[in-house]
């Protein structure tokens, strides 16, 4: 490697003044700039001004003597190397200053001065490779520096919207928090699309994506100084905003962002969201406090209805609370045989004979007087998991129960069993169903399942396979509630369904509501032409079962005849007077042959209370 040696600055210090000459001279003749140095203080002092290339320092020397130079300047700059030259029988002492960091030594007497331009060729060479060396080091960690720095920034941002992610949110939070110019005033809205799980299963989740990029690009323009968002999850938003107290505008320009359609396929499709906002610091002190009750915030939303939003209260929190224990409660009441069933009893309209029973599941929890409602519990078991254990006992109790009445004399009645939507899009339903007709020896076209519209409308097909496997065993069907959901029949046309029931809040404000009898009648005439029986739920009054039973109301099923009753007070109910209740109890009939019973307990010994 050639160096121009013009460029190149030498340091000799030597107190010996004709060696320092003689080496000076030798240098100069090399062109190279030469500072020199009498002791190894003025030597220091001269390296610290000037920062010489190459060091030559003499060791032996009063004072500050070589080792110590050699040990500050390789300490200060060890890429500038430094040349001892040792005096006669001092070799152990240039060993010394060679572990002390000197590059290479020299012995003294110089005999050939051309040793001083080998080793500083050699030196230089060394320096200059220990510099490239030094600058790629340094430039490698820059690199990866600045890579480290590029993939944090990545590993906050959401690939698909690049939008922060819940990491990035957190440190925007402290930033808000911990600045001088922070009001005290924060809030954050948790926004949840609520469509975005049916965008991707009806048109595929190319689109769902491009859905979410769509409106993460409408949401940009909310970001301000003060003003921050994030996807916290795949169908989760954050806006973040600090130092503004009018949370109403904030709300109503995030609200804004769902006015205009998104086109999906060609398609426009208005996405729905639901809203939760919690306050800072009263809702939450942190960060992730702060969206955990945004989200229990957003729930309450969701109940509201669609694209609604809701802001956090203690209320919820214990709302939430409630929601926990009763969740603990049912599984602990199920390992505790807490549950039982009810049964009302449903009457044929004109003759007022039991025509049928419908099963209706309570639940005792121990240490507890009350009955829950299965309203309380049904929605709960559903989201826990439990609901089609549960409906399955339901269905095999009440079959028992009911070829137990059928031994004791009671007329081929039918028994109605709700069934949940989740238990029946479970997959195994006919299975379930099969065991128990085979376990109970229940007769199956005695047996009706009760299903909700919203039930035999999801996916259609599979609900049809379902209906008419079910229908061969013999198994009938009713769609309950009728009216609150889709009410129309024309989906019923390919399903088995053999009744339906008129939802209880129609039948309520029978006679004199206009709405409610133009819906009782429209049921009435639709279901006459296509044979299908209809019951009314819920009638209370004689002028009800009047009304009802003038227009063709096949059924009529309420407190009127009979509350939902335990199975010892049905038995007693459909053999006695005294849970008849109303003044037509004499003339209803309950279809069972009382010998028959009385009979059959004799023969099983079993004495009914
Ligand atoms: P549903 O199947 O429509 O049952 C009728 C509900 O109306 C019952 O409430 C019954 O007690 C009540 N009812 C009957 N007649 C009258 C009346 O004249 N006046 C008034 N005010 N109410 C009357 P219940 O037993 O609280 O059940 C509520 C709902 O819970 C049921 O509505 C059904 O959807 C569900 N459910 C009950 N048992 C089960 C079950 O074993 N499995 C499933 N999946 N759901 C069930
Ligand atoms: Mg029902
Ligand atoms: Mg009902």
């Amino acid at each position: 490697m050639v160096i121009a040696r013009q460029n190149i600055s030498v340091l000799l210090v030597d107190d010996d003044t004709d060696m320092r000459r003689s080496i000076v001279s030798y240098l100069e003749d090399m062109n190279f700039t030469v500072y020199q140095a009498s002791g190894g203080r003025q030597g220091i002092e001269i390296f610290e001004t000037h920062h010489p290339d190459l060091v030559f320092t003499d060791l032996m020397m009063p004072g500050v003597d070589g080792l110590e130079v050699v040990r500050e300047i390789t300490q200060k700059s060890p890429e500038t190397p430094v040349v001892v030259i040792s005096g006669n029988g001092s070799v152990n002492y240039a060993i010394e200053a060679v572990r002390l960091g000197a590059w290479d030594y020299i012995t003294k007497p110089i005999l050939d001065f051309s040793i001083i331009d080998r080793i500083t060729g050699q030196v230089l060479d060394r320096a200059h490779a220990l510099k490239a060396e030094r600058a790629y080091q340094e430039s490698l960690k820059n690199a990866v520096l600045s890579q480290d720095r590029q993939l944090t920034k990545i590993s906050s941002l959401d690939p698909l919207t690049k939008l922060p992610l819940k990491k990035r949110i957190r440190e925007k939070f402290s930033q808000y928090i911990l600045n001088n110019a922070f009001t005290g005033d924060l809030f954050v809205m948790l926004l949840e699309l609520d469509n975005f799980k049916s965008v991707n299963e009806k048109f595929g989740h190319e689109c769902g994506d491009q859905m979410v990029i769509d409106l993460a690009e409408r949401m940009r323009a909310l970001v301000k100084p003060d003003c921050t968002i994030g996807r916290i999850g795949s169908d989760q938003f954050v806006v973040m905003v600090a130092n503004s107290g009018d949370v109403l505008k904030h709300v109503s320009t995030v609200r804004g962002l769902f006015d205009e359609p998104f086109v999906v396929m060609g398609q426009e499709v208005y996405a729905r969201f639901t809203m939760g906002i919690a306050f800072f610091p009263q809702d939450g002190e942190g960060i992730d406090s702060l969206l955990h009750c945004a989200d229990i915030a957003r729930t309450s939303a969701r109940n509201m209805g669609i694209n609604q939003h809701c802001f956090y209260s203690h209320e919820l929190w214990e709302q939430v609370q409630g929601r926990i224990a009763l969740e603990s409660g049912l599984r602990k009441g199920l390992e505790r045989n807490e549950f039982m069933i009810y049964y009302q009893p449903k009457m044929d309209a004109h003759c007022r004979r039991m025509v049928g029973m419908e099963a209706l599941i309570r639940w005792k929890p121990s240490g507890d007087d009350r009955l829950v409602s299965p309203a309380a519990f049904i929605p709960v078991l559903e989201t826990i998991g439990l609901i089609s254990e549960v409906g399955a006992w339901v269905l095999k109790t009440a079959c028992k129960q009911f070829v137990d009445w059928r031994k004791r004399g009671m007329a081929p009645v039918r028994l109605s069993v709700n069934i949940s939507a989740i238990q029946f899009h479970s997959g195994n339903l006919t299975e379930v169903v099969k065991d128990v007709l085979d376990s109970t020896g229940m007769e199956p076209e005695m047996l009706c399942l009760e299903l909700t519209e919203s039930i035999v409308v999801k996916d259609i097909d599979e609900t049809i396979t379902t209906l008419n496997a079910l229908a061969e065993l013999g198994i009938k069907f009713s769609i309950d509630d009728f009216g609150i959901g889709y009410s129309s029949l024309s989906y019923l046309k390919d399903m088995p369904i053999n009744e339906l029931k008129i939802d209880r809040s129609f039948v309520m404000n029978l006679p004199g509501d206009a709405a409610s009898v133009a819906i009782v009648e429209s049921v009435l005439g639709m279901s006459q032409g296509m044979k299908i029986t209809v019951v009314a739920e819920g009638v209370e009054t004689e002028e009800q079962a009047d009304f009802l039973t003038s227009r063709g109301c096949n059924e009529l099923q309420g407190y009127l005849f009979s509350k939902p009753l335990s199975a010892e007070d049905f038995f007693r109910w459909c053999h006695g007077k005294e849970y008849c209740g109303g003044h037509r109890k004499q003339n209803i009939t309950c279809n069972w042959d009382v010998g028959k019973a009385i009979k059959h307990d004799r023969e099983s010994q079993s004495i009914i209370a």
